[in-house]
């Protein structure tokens, strides 16, 4: 189906066959604030390396898997599989910073990262200002070979596990002053702190604090491209990010689509199976075929990529497969609660794990708002046939 190679094939196969090995560790890390062992992680961390399933977006010369946008696609599916974060060590660095980045800040940062040794966060949005980025107000000032970093930063994915940021600041004064540049700033790193970590809906090991930056000396080398690149880079990560997490949606539908459907051929009321009965039928039947509808799309548009399509074509389907895979999910979400009844609101039962943690997804990296926005602005500047 779908007419993947069998070079696809094969990659699909590892990362199910290790979102398989994660799933009976899910239950362990709900109960336990999103953690596991250590030496349990590490062995993940190595396991996912050796199937191949890390750094599939980064190219072979520096140690990636050099993987097409469809194989990334397929990797990240299966790892939505899985509840709780714990796919996420088939982690993906940033496949825009090879281009830019300089030879130091290529050994410095990028070969450790994808080796699996350093660990990257992303520091951009604030308290006023996340769907519209250039509303940002952290800043960056020269100072002799160095620049200042100040700013406080919301959500920061990561922090407590990364050792590396992505500052995003508007310059101050110079050439380039009001325009976007973009940093690596070591962690920890004085006048770095922590505000606070606020509890969210899902139970991950990767925190989200509120994090200050107060005039954080960071050399020029730390600059990431030129002054003024800082949201260019943004955008080309929305891409890859809004199809990832389309990717991941996928998984977590085709996780529920399974559960619920097992679950209904075996629970039996009044002597019948609940599959039986016309209200539960429409559930899985709505369900499955609007994942079918997704991943057509999400496939599609990954394939798109790899021919080359036209960048803005590529961003307007980006956010396509990103709303329509992400609103899918939650519906199946919802759906799949209410086929388990009272077990569906169990933090033991995957349906109610997922159904909070799909939640997120319509959220990040761009709401559906943003989305559908960024949609319509491209058909009415390049008309609908460009885009389907
Ligand atoms: C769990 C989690 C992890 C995150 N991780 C990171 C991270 O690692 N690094 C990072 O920098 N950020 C991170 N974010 C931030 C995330 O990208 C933003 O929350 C998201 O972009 C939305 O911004 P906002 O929260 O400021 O909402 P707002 O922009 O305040 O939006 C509020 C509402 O207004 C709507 N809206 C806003 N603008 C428009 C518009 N133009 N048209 C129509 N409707 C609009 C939105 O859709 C939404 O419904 C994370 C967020 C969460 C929840």
């Amino acid at each position: 189906m779908y007419g993947l190679s069998e070079q696809d094939l094969q990659i699909q196969d590892r990362a199910r066959t290790f979102a398989d090995e994660l799933i009976p560790l899910e239950v362990q890390a709900e109960l336990n604030g999103g953690d596991l062992d250590k030496d349990v992680v590490a062995g993940h961390k190595a396991r996912a390396r050796e199937l191949g399933l890390v750094a599939t977006n980064m190219p072979r010369e520096l140690g990636g898997g050099g993987c097409t946008s469809l194989q990334q696609v397929l990797v990240q599916e299966q790892a939505g599989r899985v509840t709780n974060a714990l796919g996420w060590v088939a982690a993906t660095p940033p496949s825009w910073l090879p281009r830019v980045a300089t030879p130091y800040q290529l050994e410095k940062f990028v070969l450790p990262t994808v080796r699996g040794d350093r660990e990257e966060c992303y520091a951009i949005t604030e308290e006023g200002a996340g769907s519209d980025v250039d509303g940002i107000v952290a800043t960056a000032r020269r100072d002799g070979d160095d620049y200042l970093l100040s700013g406080e930063k919301w959500h920061v994915t990561s922090y407590n596990s990364a050792d590396y940021a992505f500052f995003q600041g508007k310059l101050v004064g110079g050439q380039h002053d009001g325009e976007h540049a973009m940093f690596m700033v070591d962690l920890p790193s004085p006048g770095v702190e922590v505000v606070r970590t606020p509890a969210y809906s899902h139970t991950i090991s990767h925190h989200h604090p509120i994090v200050r930056f107060i005039d954080v000396r960071v050399p020029a080398s730390h600059l990431v491209g030129a002054e003024g690149d800082g949201m260019s880079f943004a955008y080309e990560w929305f891409r890859f990010e809004r199809m990832m997490v389309a990717a991941r949606c996928l998984g977590g539908a085709q996780r529920l689509v399974e559960e619920m459907t097992a679950f209904a051929a075996e629970r039996e009321v009044q002597g019948r199976p609940i599959a039986q009965l016309g209200a539960i039928q429409a559930m899985l039947a709505d369900s499955m075929t609007e994942l079918f509808a997704a991943r057509s799309l999400v496939y599609e548009t990954a394939r798109g990529i790899d021919r080359g399509a036209d960048v803005k074509v590529q961003h307007a389907q980006c956010s396509m497969a990103k709303l329509y895979a992400s609103e899918m999910a939650g519906r199946v979400a919802d759906r799949a609660v209410q086929v388990f009844g009272g077990r569906g609101y169990m933090r033991e039962n995957v349906a109610e794990r997922l159904f909070r943690e799909l939640r997120v997804e319509r959220i990040w990296e761009g709401t559906s708002e943003v989305q559908r926005s960024i949609i319509a602005d491209q058909m009415t500047k390049r008309g609908p046939r460009c885009l389907a």
